[in-house]
């Protein structure tokens, strides 16, 4: 291989917003027969936004969204966020919170003037009424609640970037297979891979943030050769355990650190591009 051209290719690859980390990259590009997609922040933007509040009867929803956003002013997930910037812009008074623990992937908790109040998935509650466990809303439901029992449930959406479908079809196109992996719902995991054009069957969904990394391995035991699209912390692994990590530039250090190339746009066609800057950039080589 010529040097100069790798070069060449890594540059203009700089100039187009991808950052590849070093030139066996390039080759590693071209065996990718497989791309799993993370999905909150990478298929979809990460800006979630507060849409439903459901309550128990006789509780106010705006009790409802108080308690989950004084538990969620301790967490930085997407969810918390979209949570206490709705109590925030309603005006809605946020008591103050003491003893905040977080379950990875699951929720959190904490107390709430002598009660411990807990956010986050159906599992964290030992009884949800059918009313709110019946509620069926496009977007993630989490329930909000006290002693065992969800009182009220909140449903955040995630738009999907404009142009994931295209970047989709893109990769469909070089006759590699997509992936959706995400510690999200089946319901709502499946839900996005119909919006961009994801199989069904290829949607991996409910899985915990420690467990991302074997997912990849099990596709890498199947004989494929696996690159990880993804943006958070939760990433990480799955980003250095795939044969290609790539990272979405406005995500978190440690999720870029992990990757073979950094995407700087913000933009899951950038996924493409890097594929075709390393076949152009062979090309040269040869
Ligand atoms: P993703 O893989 O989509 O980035 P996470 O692993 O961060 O998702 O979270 C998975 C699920 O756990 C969320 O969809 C949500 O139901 C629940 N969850 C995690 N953290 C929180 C939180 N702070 N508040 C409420 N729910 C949470
Ligand atoms: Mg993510």
């Amino acid at each position: 291989a010529t040097p100069t051209a790798l070069l060449v290719g890594t540059s203009r690859g700089a100039q187009k917003g991808v950052l590849i980390k070093g030139p066996q990259v390039l080759e590693d590009t071209r065996r990718v027969d497989t791309v799993v997609l993370d999905k909150t922040g990478t298929i979809t933007t990460g800006q979630t936004r507060l849409t439903d509040i459901a309550a128990e009867p006789g509780l106010h929803p705006y009790a409802v969204l108080a308690a989950a956003a004084a538990v969620e002013s301790g967490s930085e997930h997407p969810i918390a966020r979209a949570i206490v910037e709705r109590a925030e812009t309603k005006g809605v008074k946020v008591p103050a919170i003491t003893d905040f623990t977080s379950t990875a992937g699951a929720g959190a908790s904490a107390e709430v003037g002598g009660t411990r109040v807990t956010v986050g998935k159906a599992e964290l509650f030992e009884e949800i009424p059918g009313e709110l466990a019946t509620l069926d809303r496009p977007g993630t439901t989490v329930f909000v609640g006290w002693e065992g029992k969800a009182r009220g449930a909140l449903t955040v959406t995630d738009d999907v970037r404009p142009s994931s479908m295209q970047a989709i079809r893109e990769l469909r196109t070089r006759g590699l297979q997509t992936w959706l992996l995400t510690g999200d719902t089946g319901t709502n995991a499946r839900a996005v891979a119909e919006q961009v054009g994801i199989d069904p069957e290829h949607v991996i969904a409910d899985v915990r943030p420690e467990d991302k990394h074997a997912q990849i391995a099990a596709l890498q035991e199947q004989g494929r050769v696996v690159a990880m699209v993804g943006d958070g912390v939760n990433d990480a692994a799955a980003l250095a355990q795939s044969d290609l990590g790539m990272a979405m530039g406005a995500g978190t250090d440690v999720a870029m650190e992990s990757a073979d190339i950094v995407l700087k746009r913000d933009d899951l066609l950038s996924v493409p591009a890097a594929m075709d800057l390393s076949d152009r950039t062979l090309e040269v080589i040869k």
